[in-house]
């Protein structure tokens, strides 16, 4: 269903022939510092960022599922909720046809619904296009099917949907990002348990700007290399017989070393850092305010470039080249192979940043990057 032009519940009248009981939405993220620790039982610290997945959503009560995206042209696709297994649905309807599969499996007798979806999320850039779909669809059912689960029940939902019915081995930043970010605050979040704390994040107000560069790089192997990435670091914690990476404190790391084969080493000092550098960020945004996080940010990077190995030649470049033209730090963000650097740079300098690493771009014979400007913004909610 390609829509330009047309508003998004009149797009779902037309499709469905009668209007949307209610709107959800949830937003996609980016992730300050704390890159692959989610899956070792590690620390985050997400923002929600404006841009959103809106899904608009009529129950169904005949067990039919009808799905569509003004992102997708054609008809709705029509599946029987009874019916969903994992590898039965393909393509983007695969997403939220999980949530749906997932809150059943879960024992939750939830059945079909229309459902129309609205992004502005864009998509493929490692902000998290997808968990902001399973949110909203998640929100959408949790409201309409009167389930009443707590925003981190609905994130482990989204979260088992992607990993078990979509078939991707994500952690659960994502989710719990979309869920339940806060305006004005970066989450500080602990994977292992899932306790959280909101921390004033008033970017504007310490006259600074958090650009997220979009390389517009999606390379084919992340999927396969994540997968393999995780095997590695559960391998670790296996050899070193902890249940997980986040175990492992920095002091500890020389002895591990001399336990682990050499192919391990650098996948594990890259998780136990980065773990360490959360820590560091939530200290240091607390007592000294946002700036503080620029060295951070670039020794994340490092981190990802030399040891962890997720990031790319352009996402390498763009996080330099925001450096060298005055950014007080800037890191990949999200799983890698591409998407987006963010940069944290005084607003007197964003223009001036966001200019040299275009630059350095066209010199590079790279695409042009997109350029967006990072609010921290609110989770899922219910919007009409
Ligand atoms: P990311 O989550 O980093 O944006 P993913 O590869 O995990 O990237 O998820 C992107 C996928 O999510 C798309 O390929 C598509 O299948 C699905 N998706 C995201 N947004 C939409 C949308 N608005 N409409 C349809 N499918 C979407
Ligand atoms: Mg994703």
């Amino acid at each position: 269903m390609t829509t330009t032009g047309t508003a998004p519940a009149s797009t779902f009248e037309e499709l469905y022939g009668h209007a949307p009981e209610g709107v959800w939405a949830a937003p996609g993220r980016v992730n300050l510092i704390g890159e692959h620790t989610d899956y070792n039982d590690g620390f985050v610290l997400p923002i929600a960022i404006p841009q959103a997945v809106r899904a608009y959503v009529r129950r169904r009560d005949d067990g039919v599922l009808r799905l569509a995206s003004t992102r997708v042209p054609g008809p709705a696709v029509e599946l029987d909720v009874a019916g969903l297994a994992p590898g039965g649905v393909a393509g983007w309807a695969a997403y939220p046809a999980a949530v749906v599969w997932t809150l059943r499996r879960a024992g939750r007798g939830v059945g079909g619904a229309d459902v129309l979806l609205d992004s502005d999320v864009p998509g493929g850039a490692g902000l998290s296009s997808s968990a902001a779909l399973e949110c909203a669809v998640a929100a959408a059912y949790n409201d309409l099917y009167e389930l009443k689960l707590e925003a981190g029940e609905l994130a482990l939902i989204a979260q088992r949907a992607e990993n078990e019915f979509v078939g991707v081995p994500c952690g659960i930043m994502d989710q719990m990002a979309s869920m339940v970010c806060r305006a004005g605050a970066a989450l500080y979040l602990d994977t292992r348990d899932l306790s959280a704390r909101h921390v004033p994040l008033d970017l504007a107000g310490a006259g600074l700007t958090l650009l997220v560069l979009d390389t517009r790089v999606q390379h084919d192997l992340a999927d396969g290399a994540y997968a393999a990435l995780r095997a590695g670091c559960e391998r670790a914690a296996g050899l070193l017989g902890l249940s997980a990476l986040r175990d492992l404190a920095p002091a500890d790391l020389p002895a591990a070393f001399a336990r682990l084969p050499a192919e391990l080493v650098p996948l594990v000092r890259h998780v136990v850092t980065e773990n360490d550098r959360v820590e560091r960020a939530l200290d240091e945004l607390e007592r000294h305010g946002p700036a503080a996080l620029g060295p951070i940010l670039t020794a994340g990077h490092a981190s990802l470039r030399d040891d962890y190995r997720t990031s790319c030649p352009e996402t390498d470049l763009a996080a330099e080249a925001a450096v060298a033209a005055g950014a007080l730090g800037a890191r990949m963000t999200g799983g890698g192979f591409g998407g987006s650097v963010i940069a944290l740079t005084e607003t007197a300098k964003a223009q001036a940043v966001a200019d040299a690493v275009a630059g350095a771009f066209a010199k590079a014979g790279y695409a042009e990057p997109h350029v967006y400007r990072a609010v921290p913004s609110a989770g899922a909610r219910r919007e009409a």
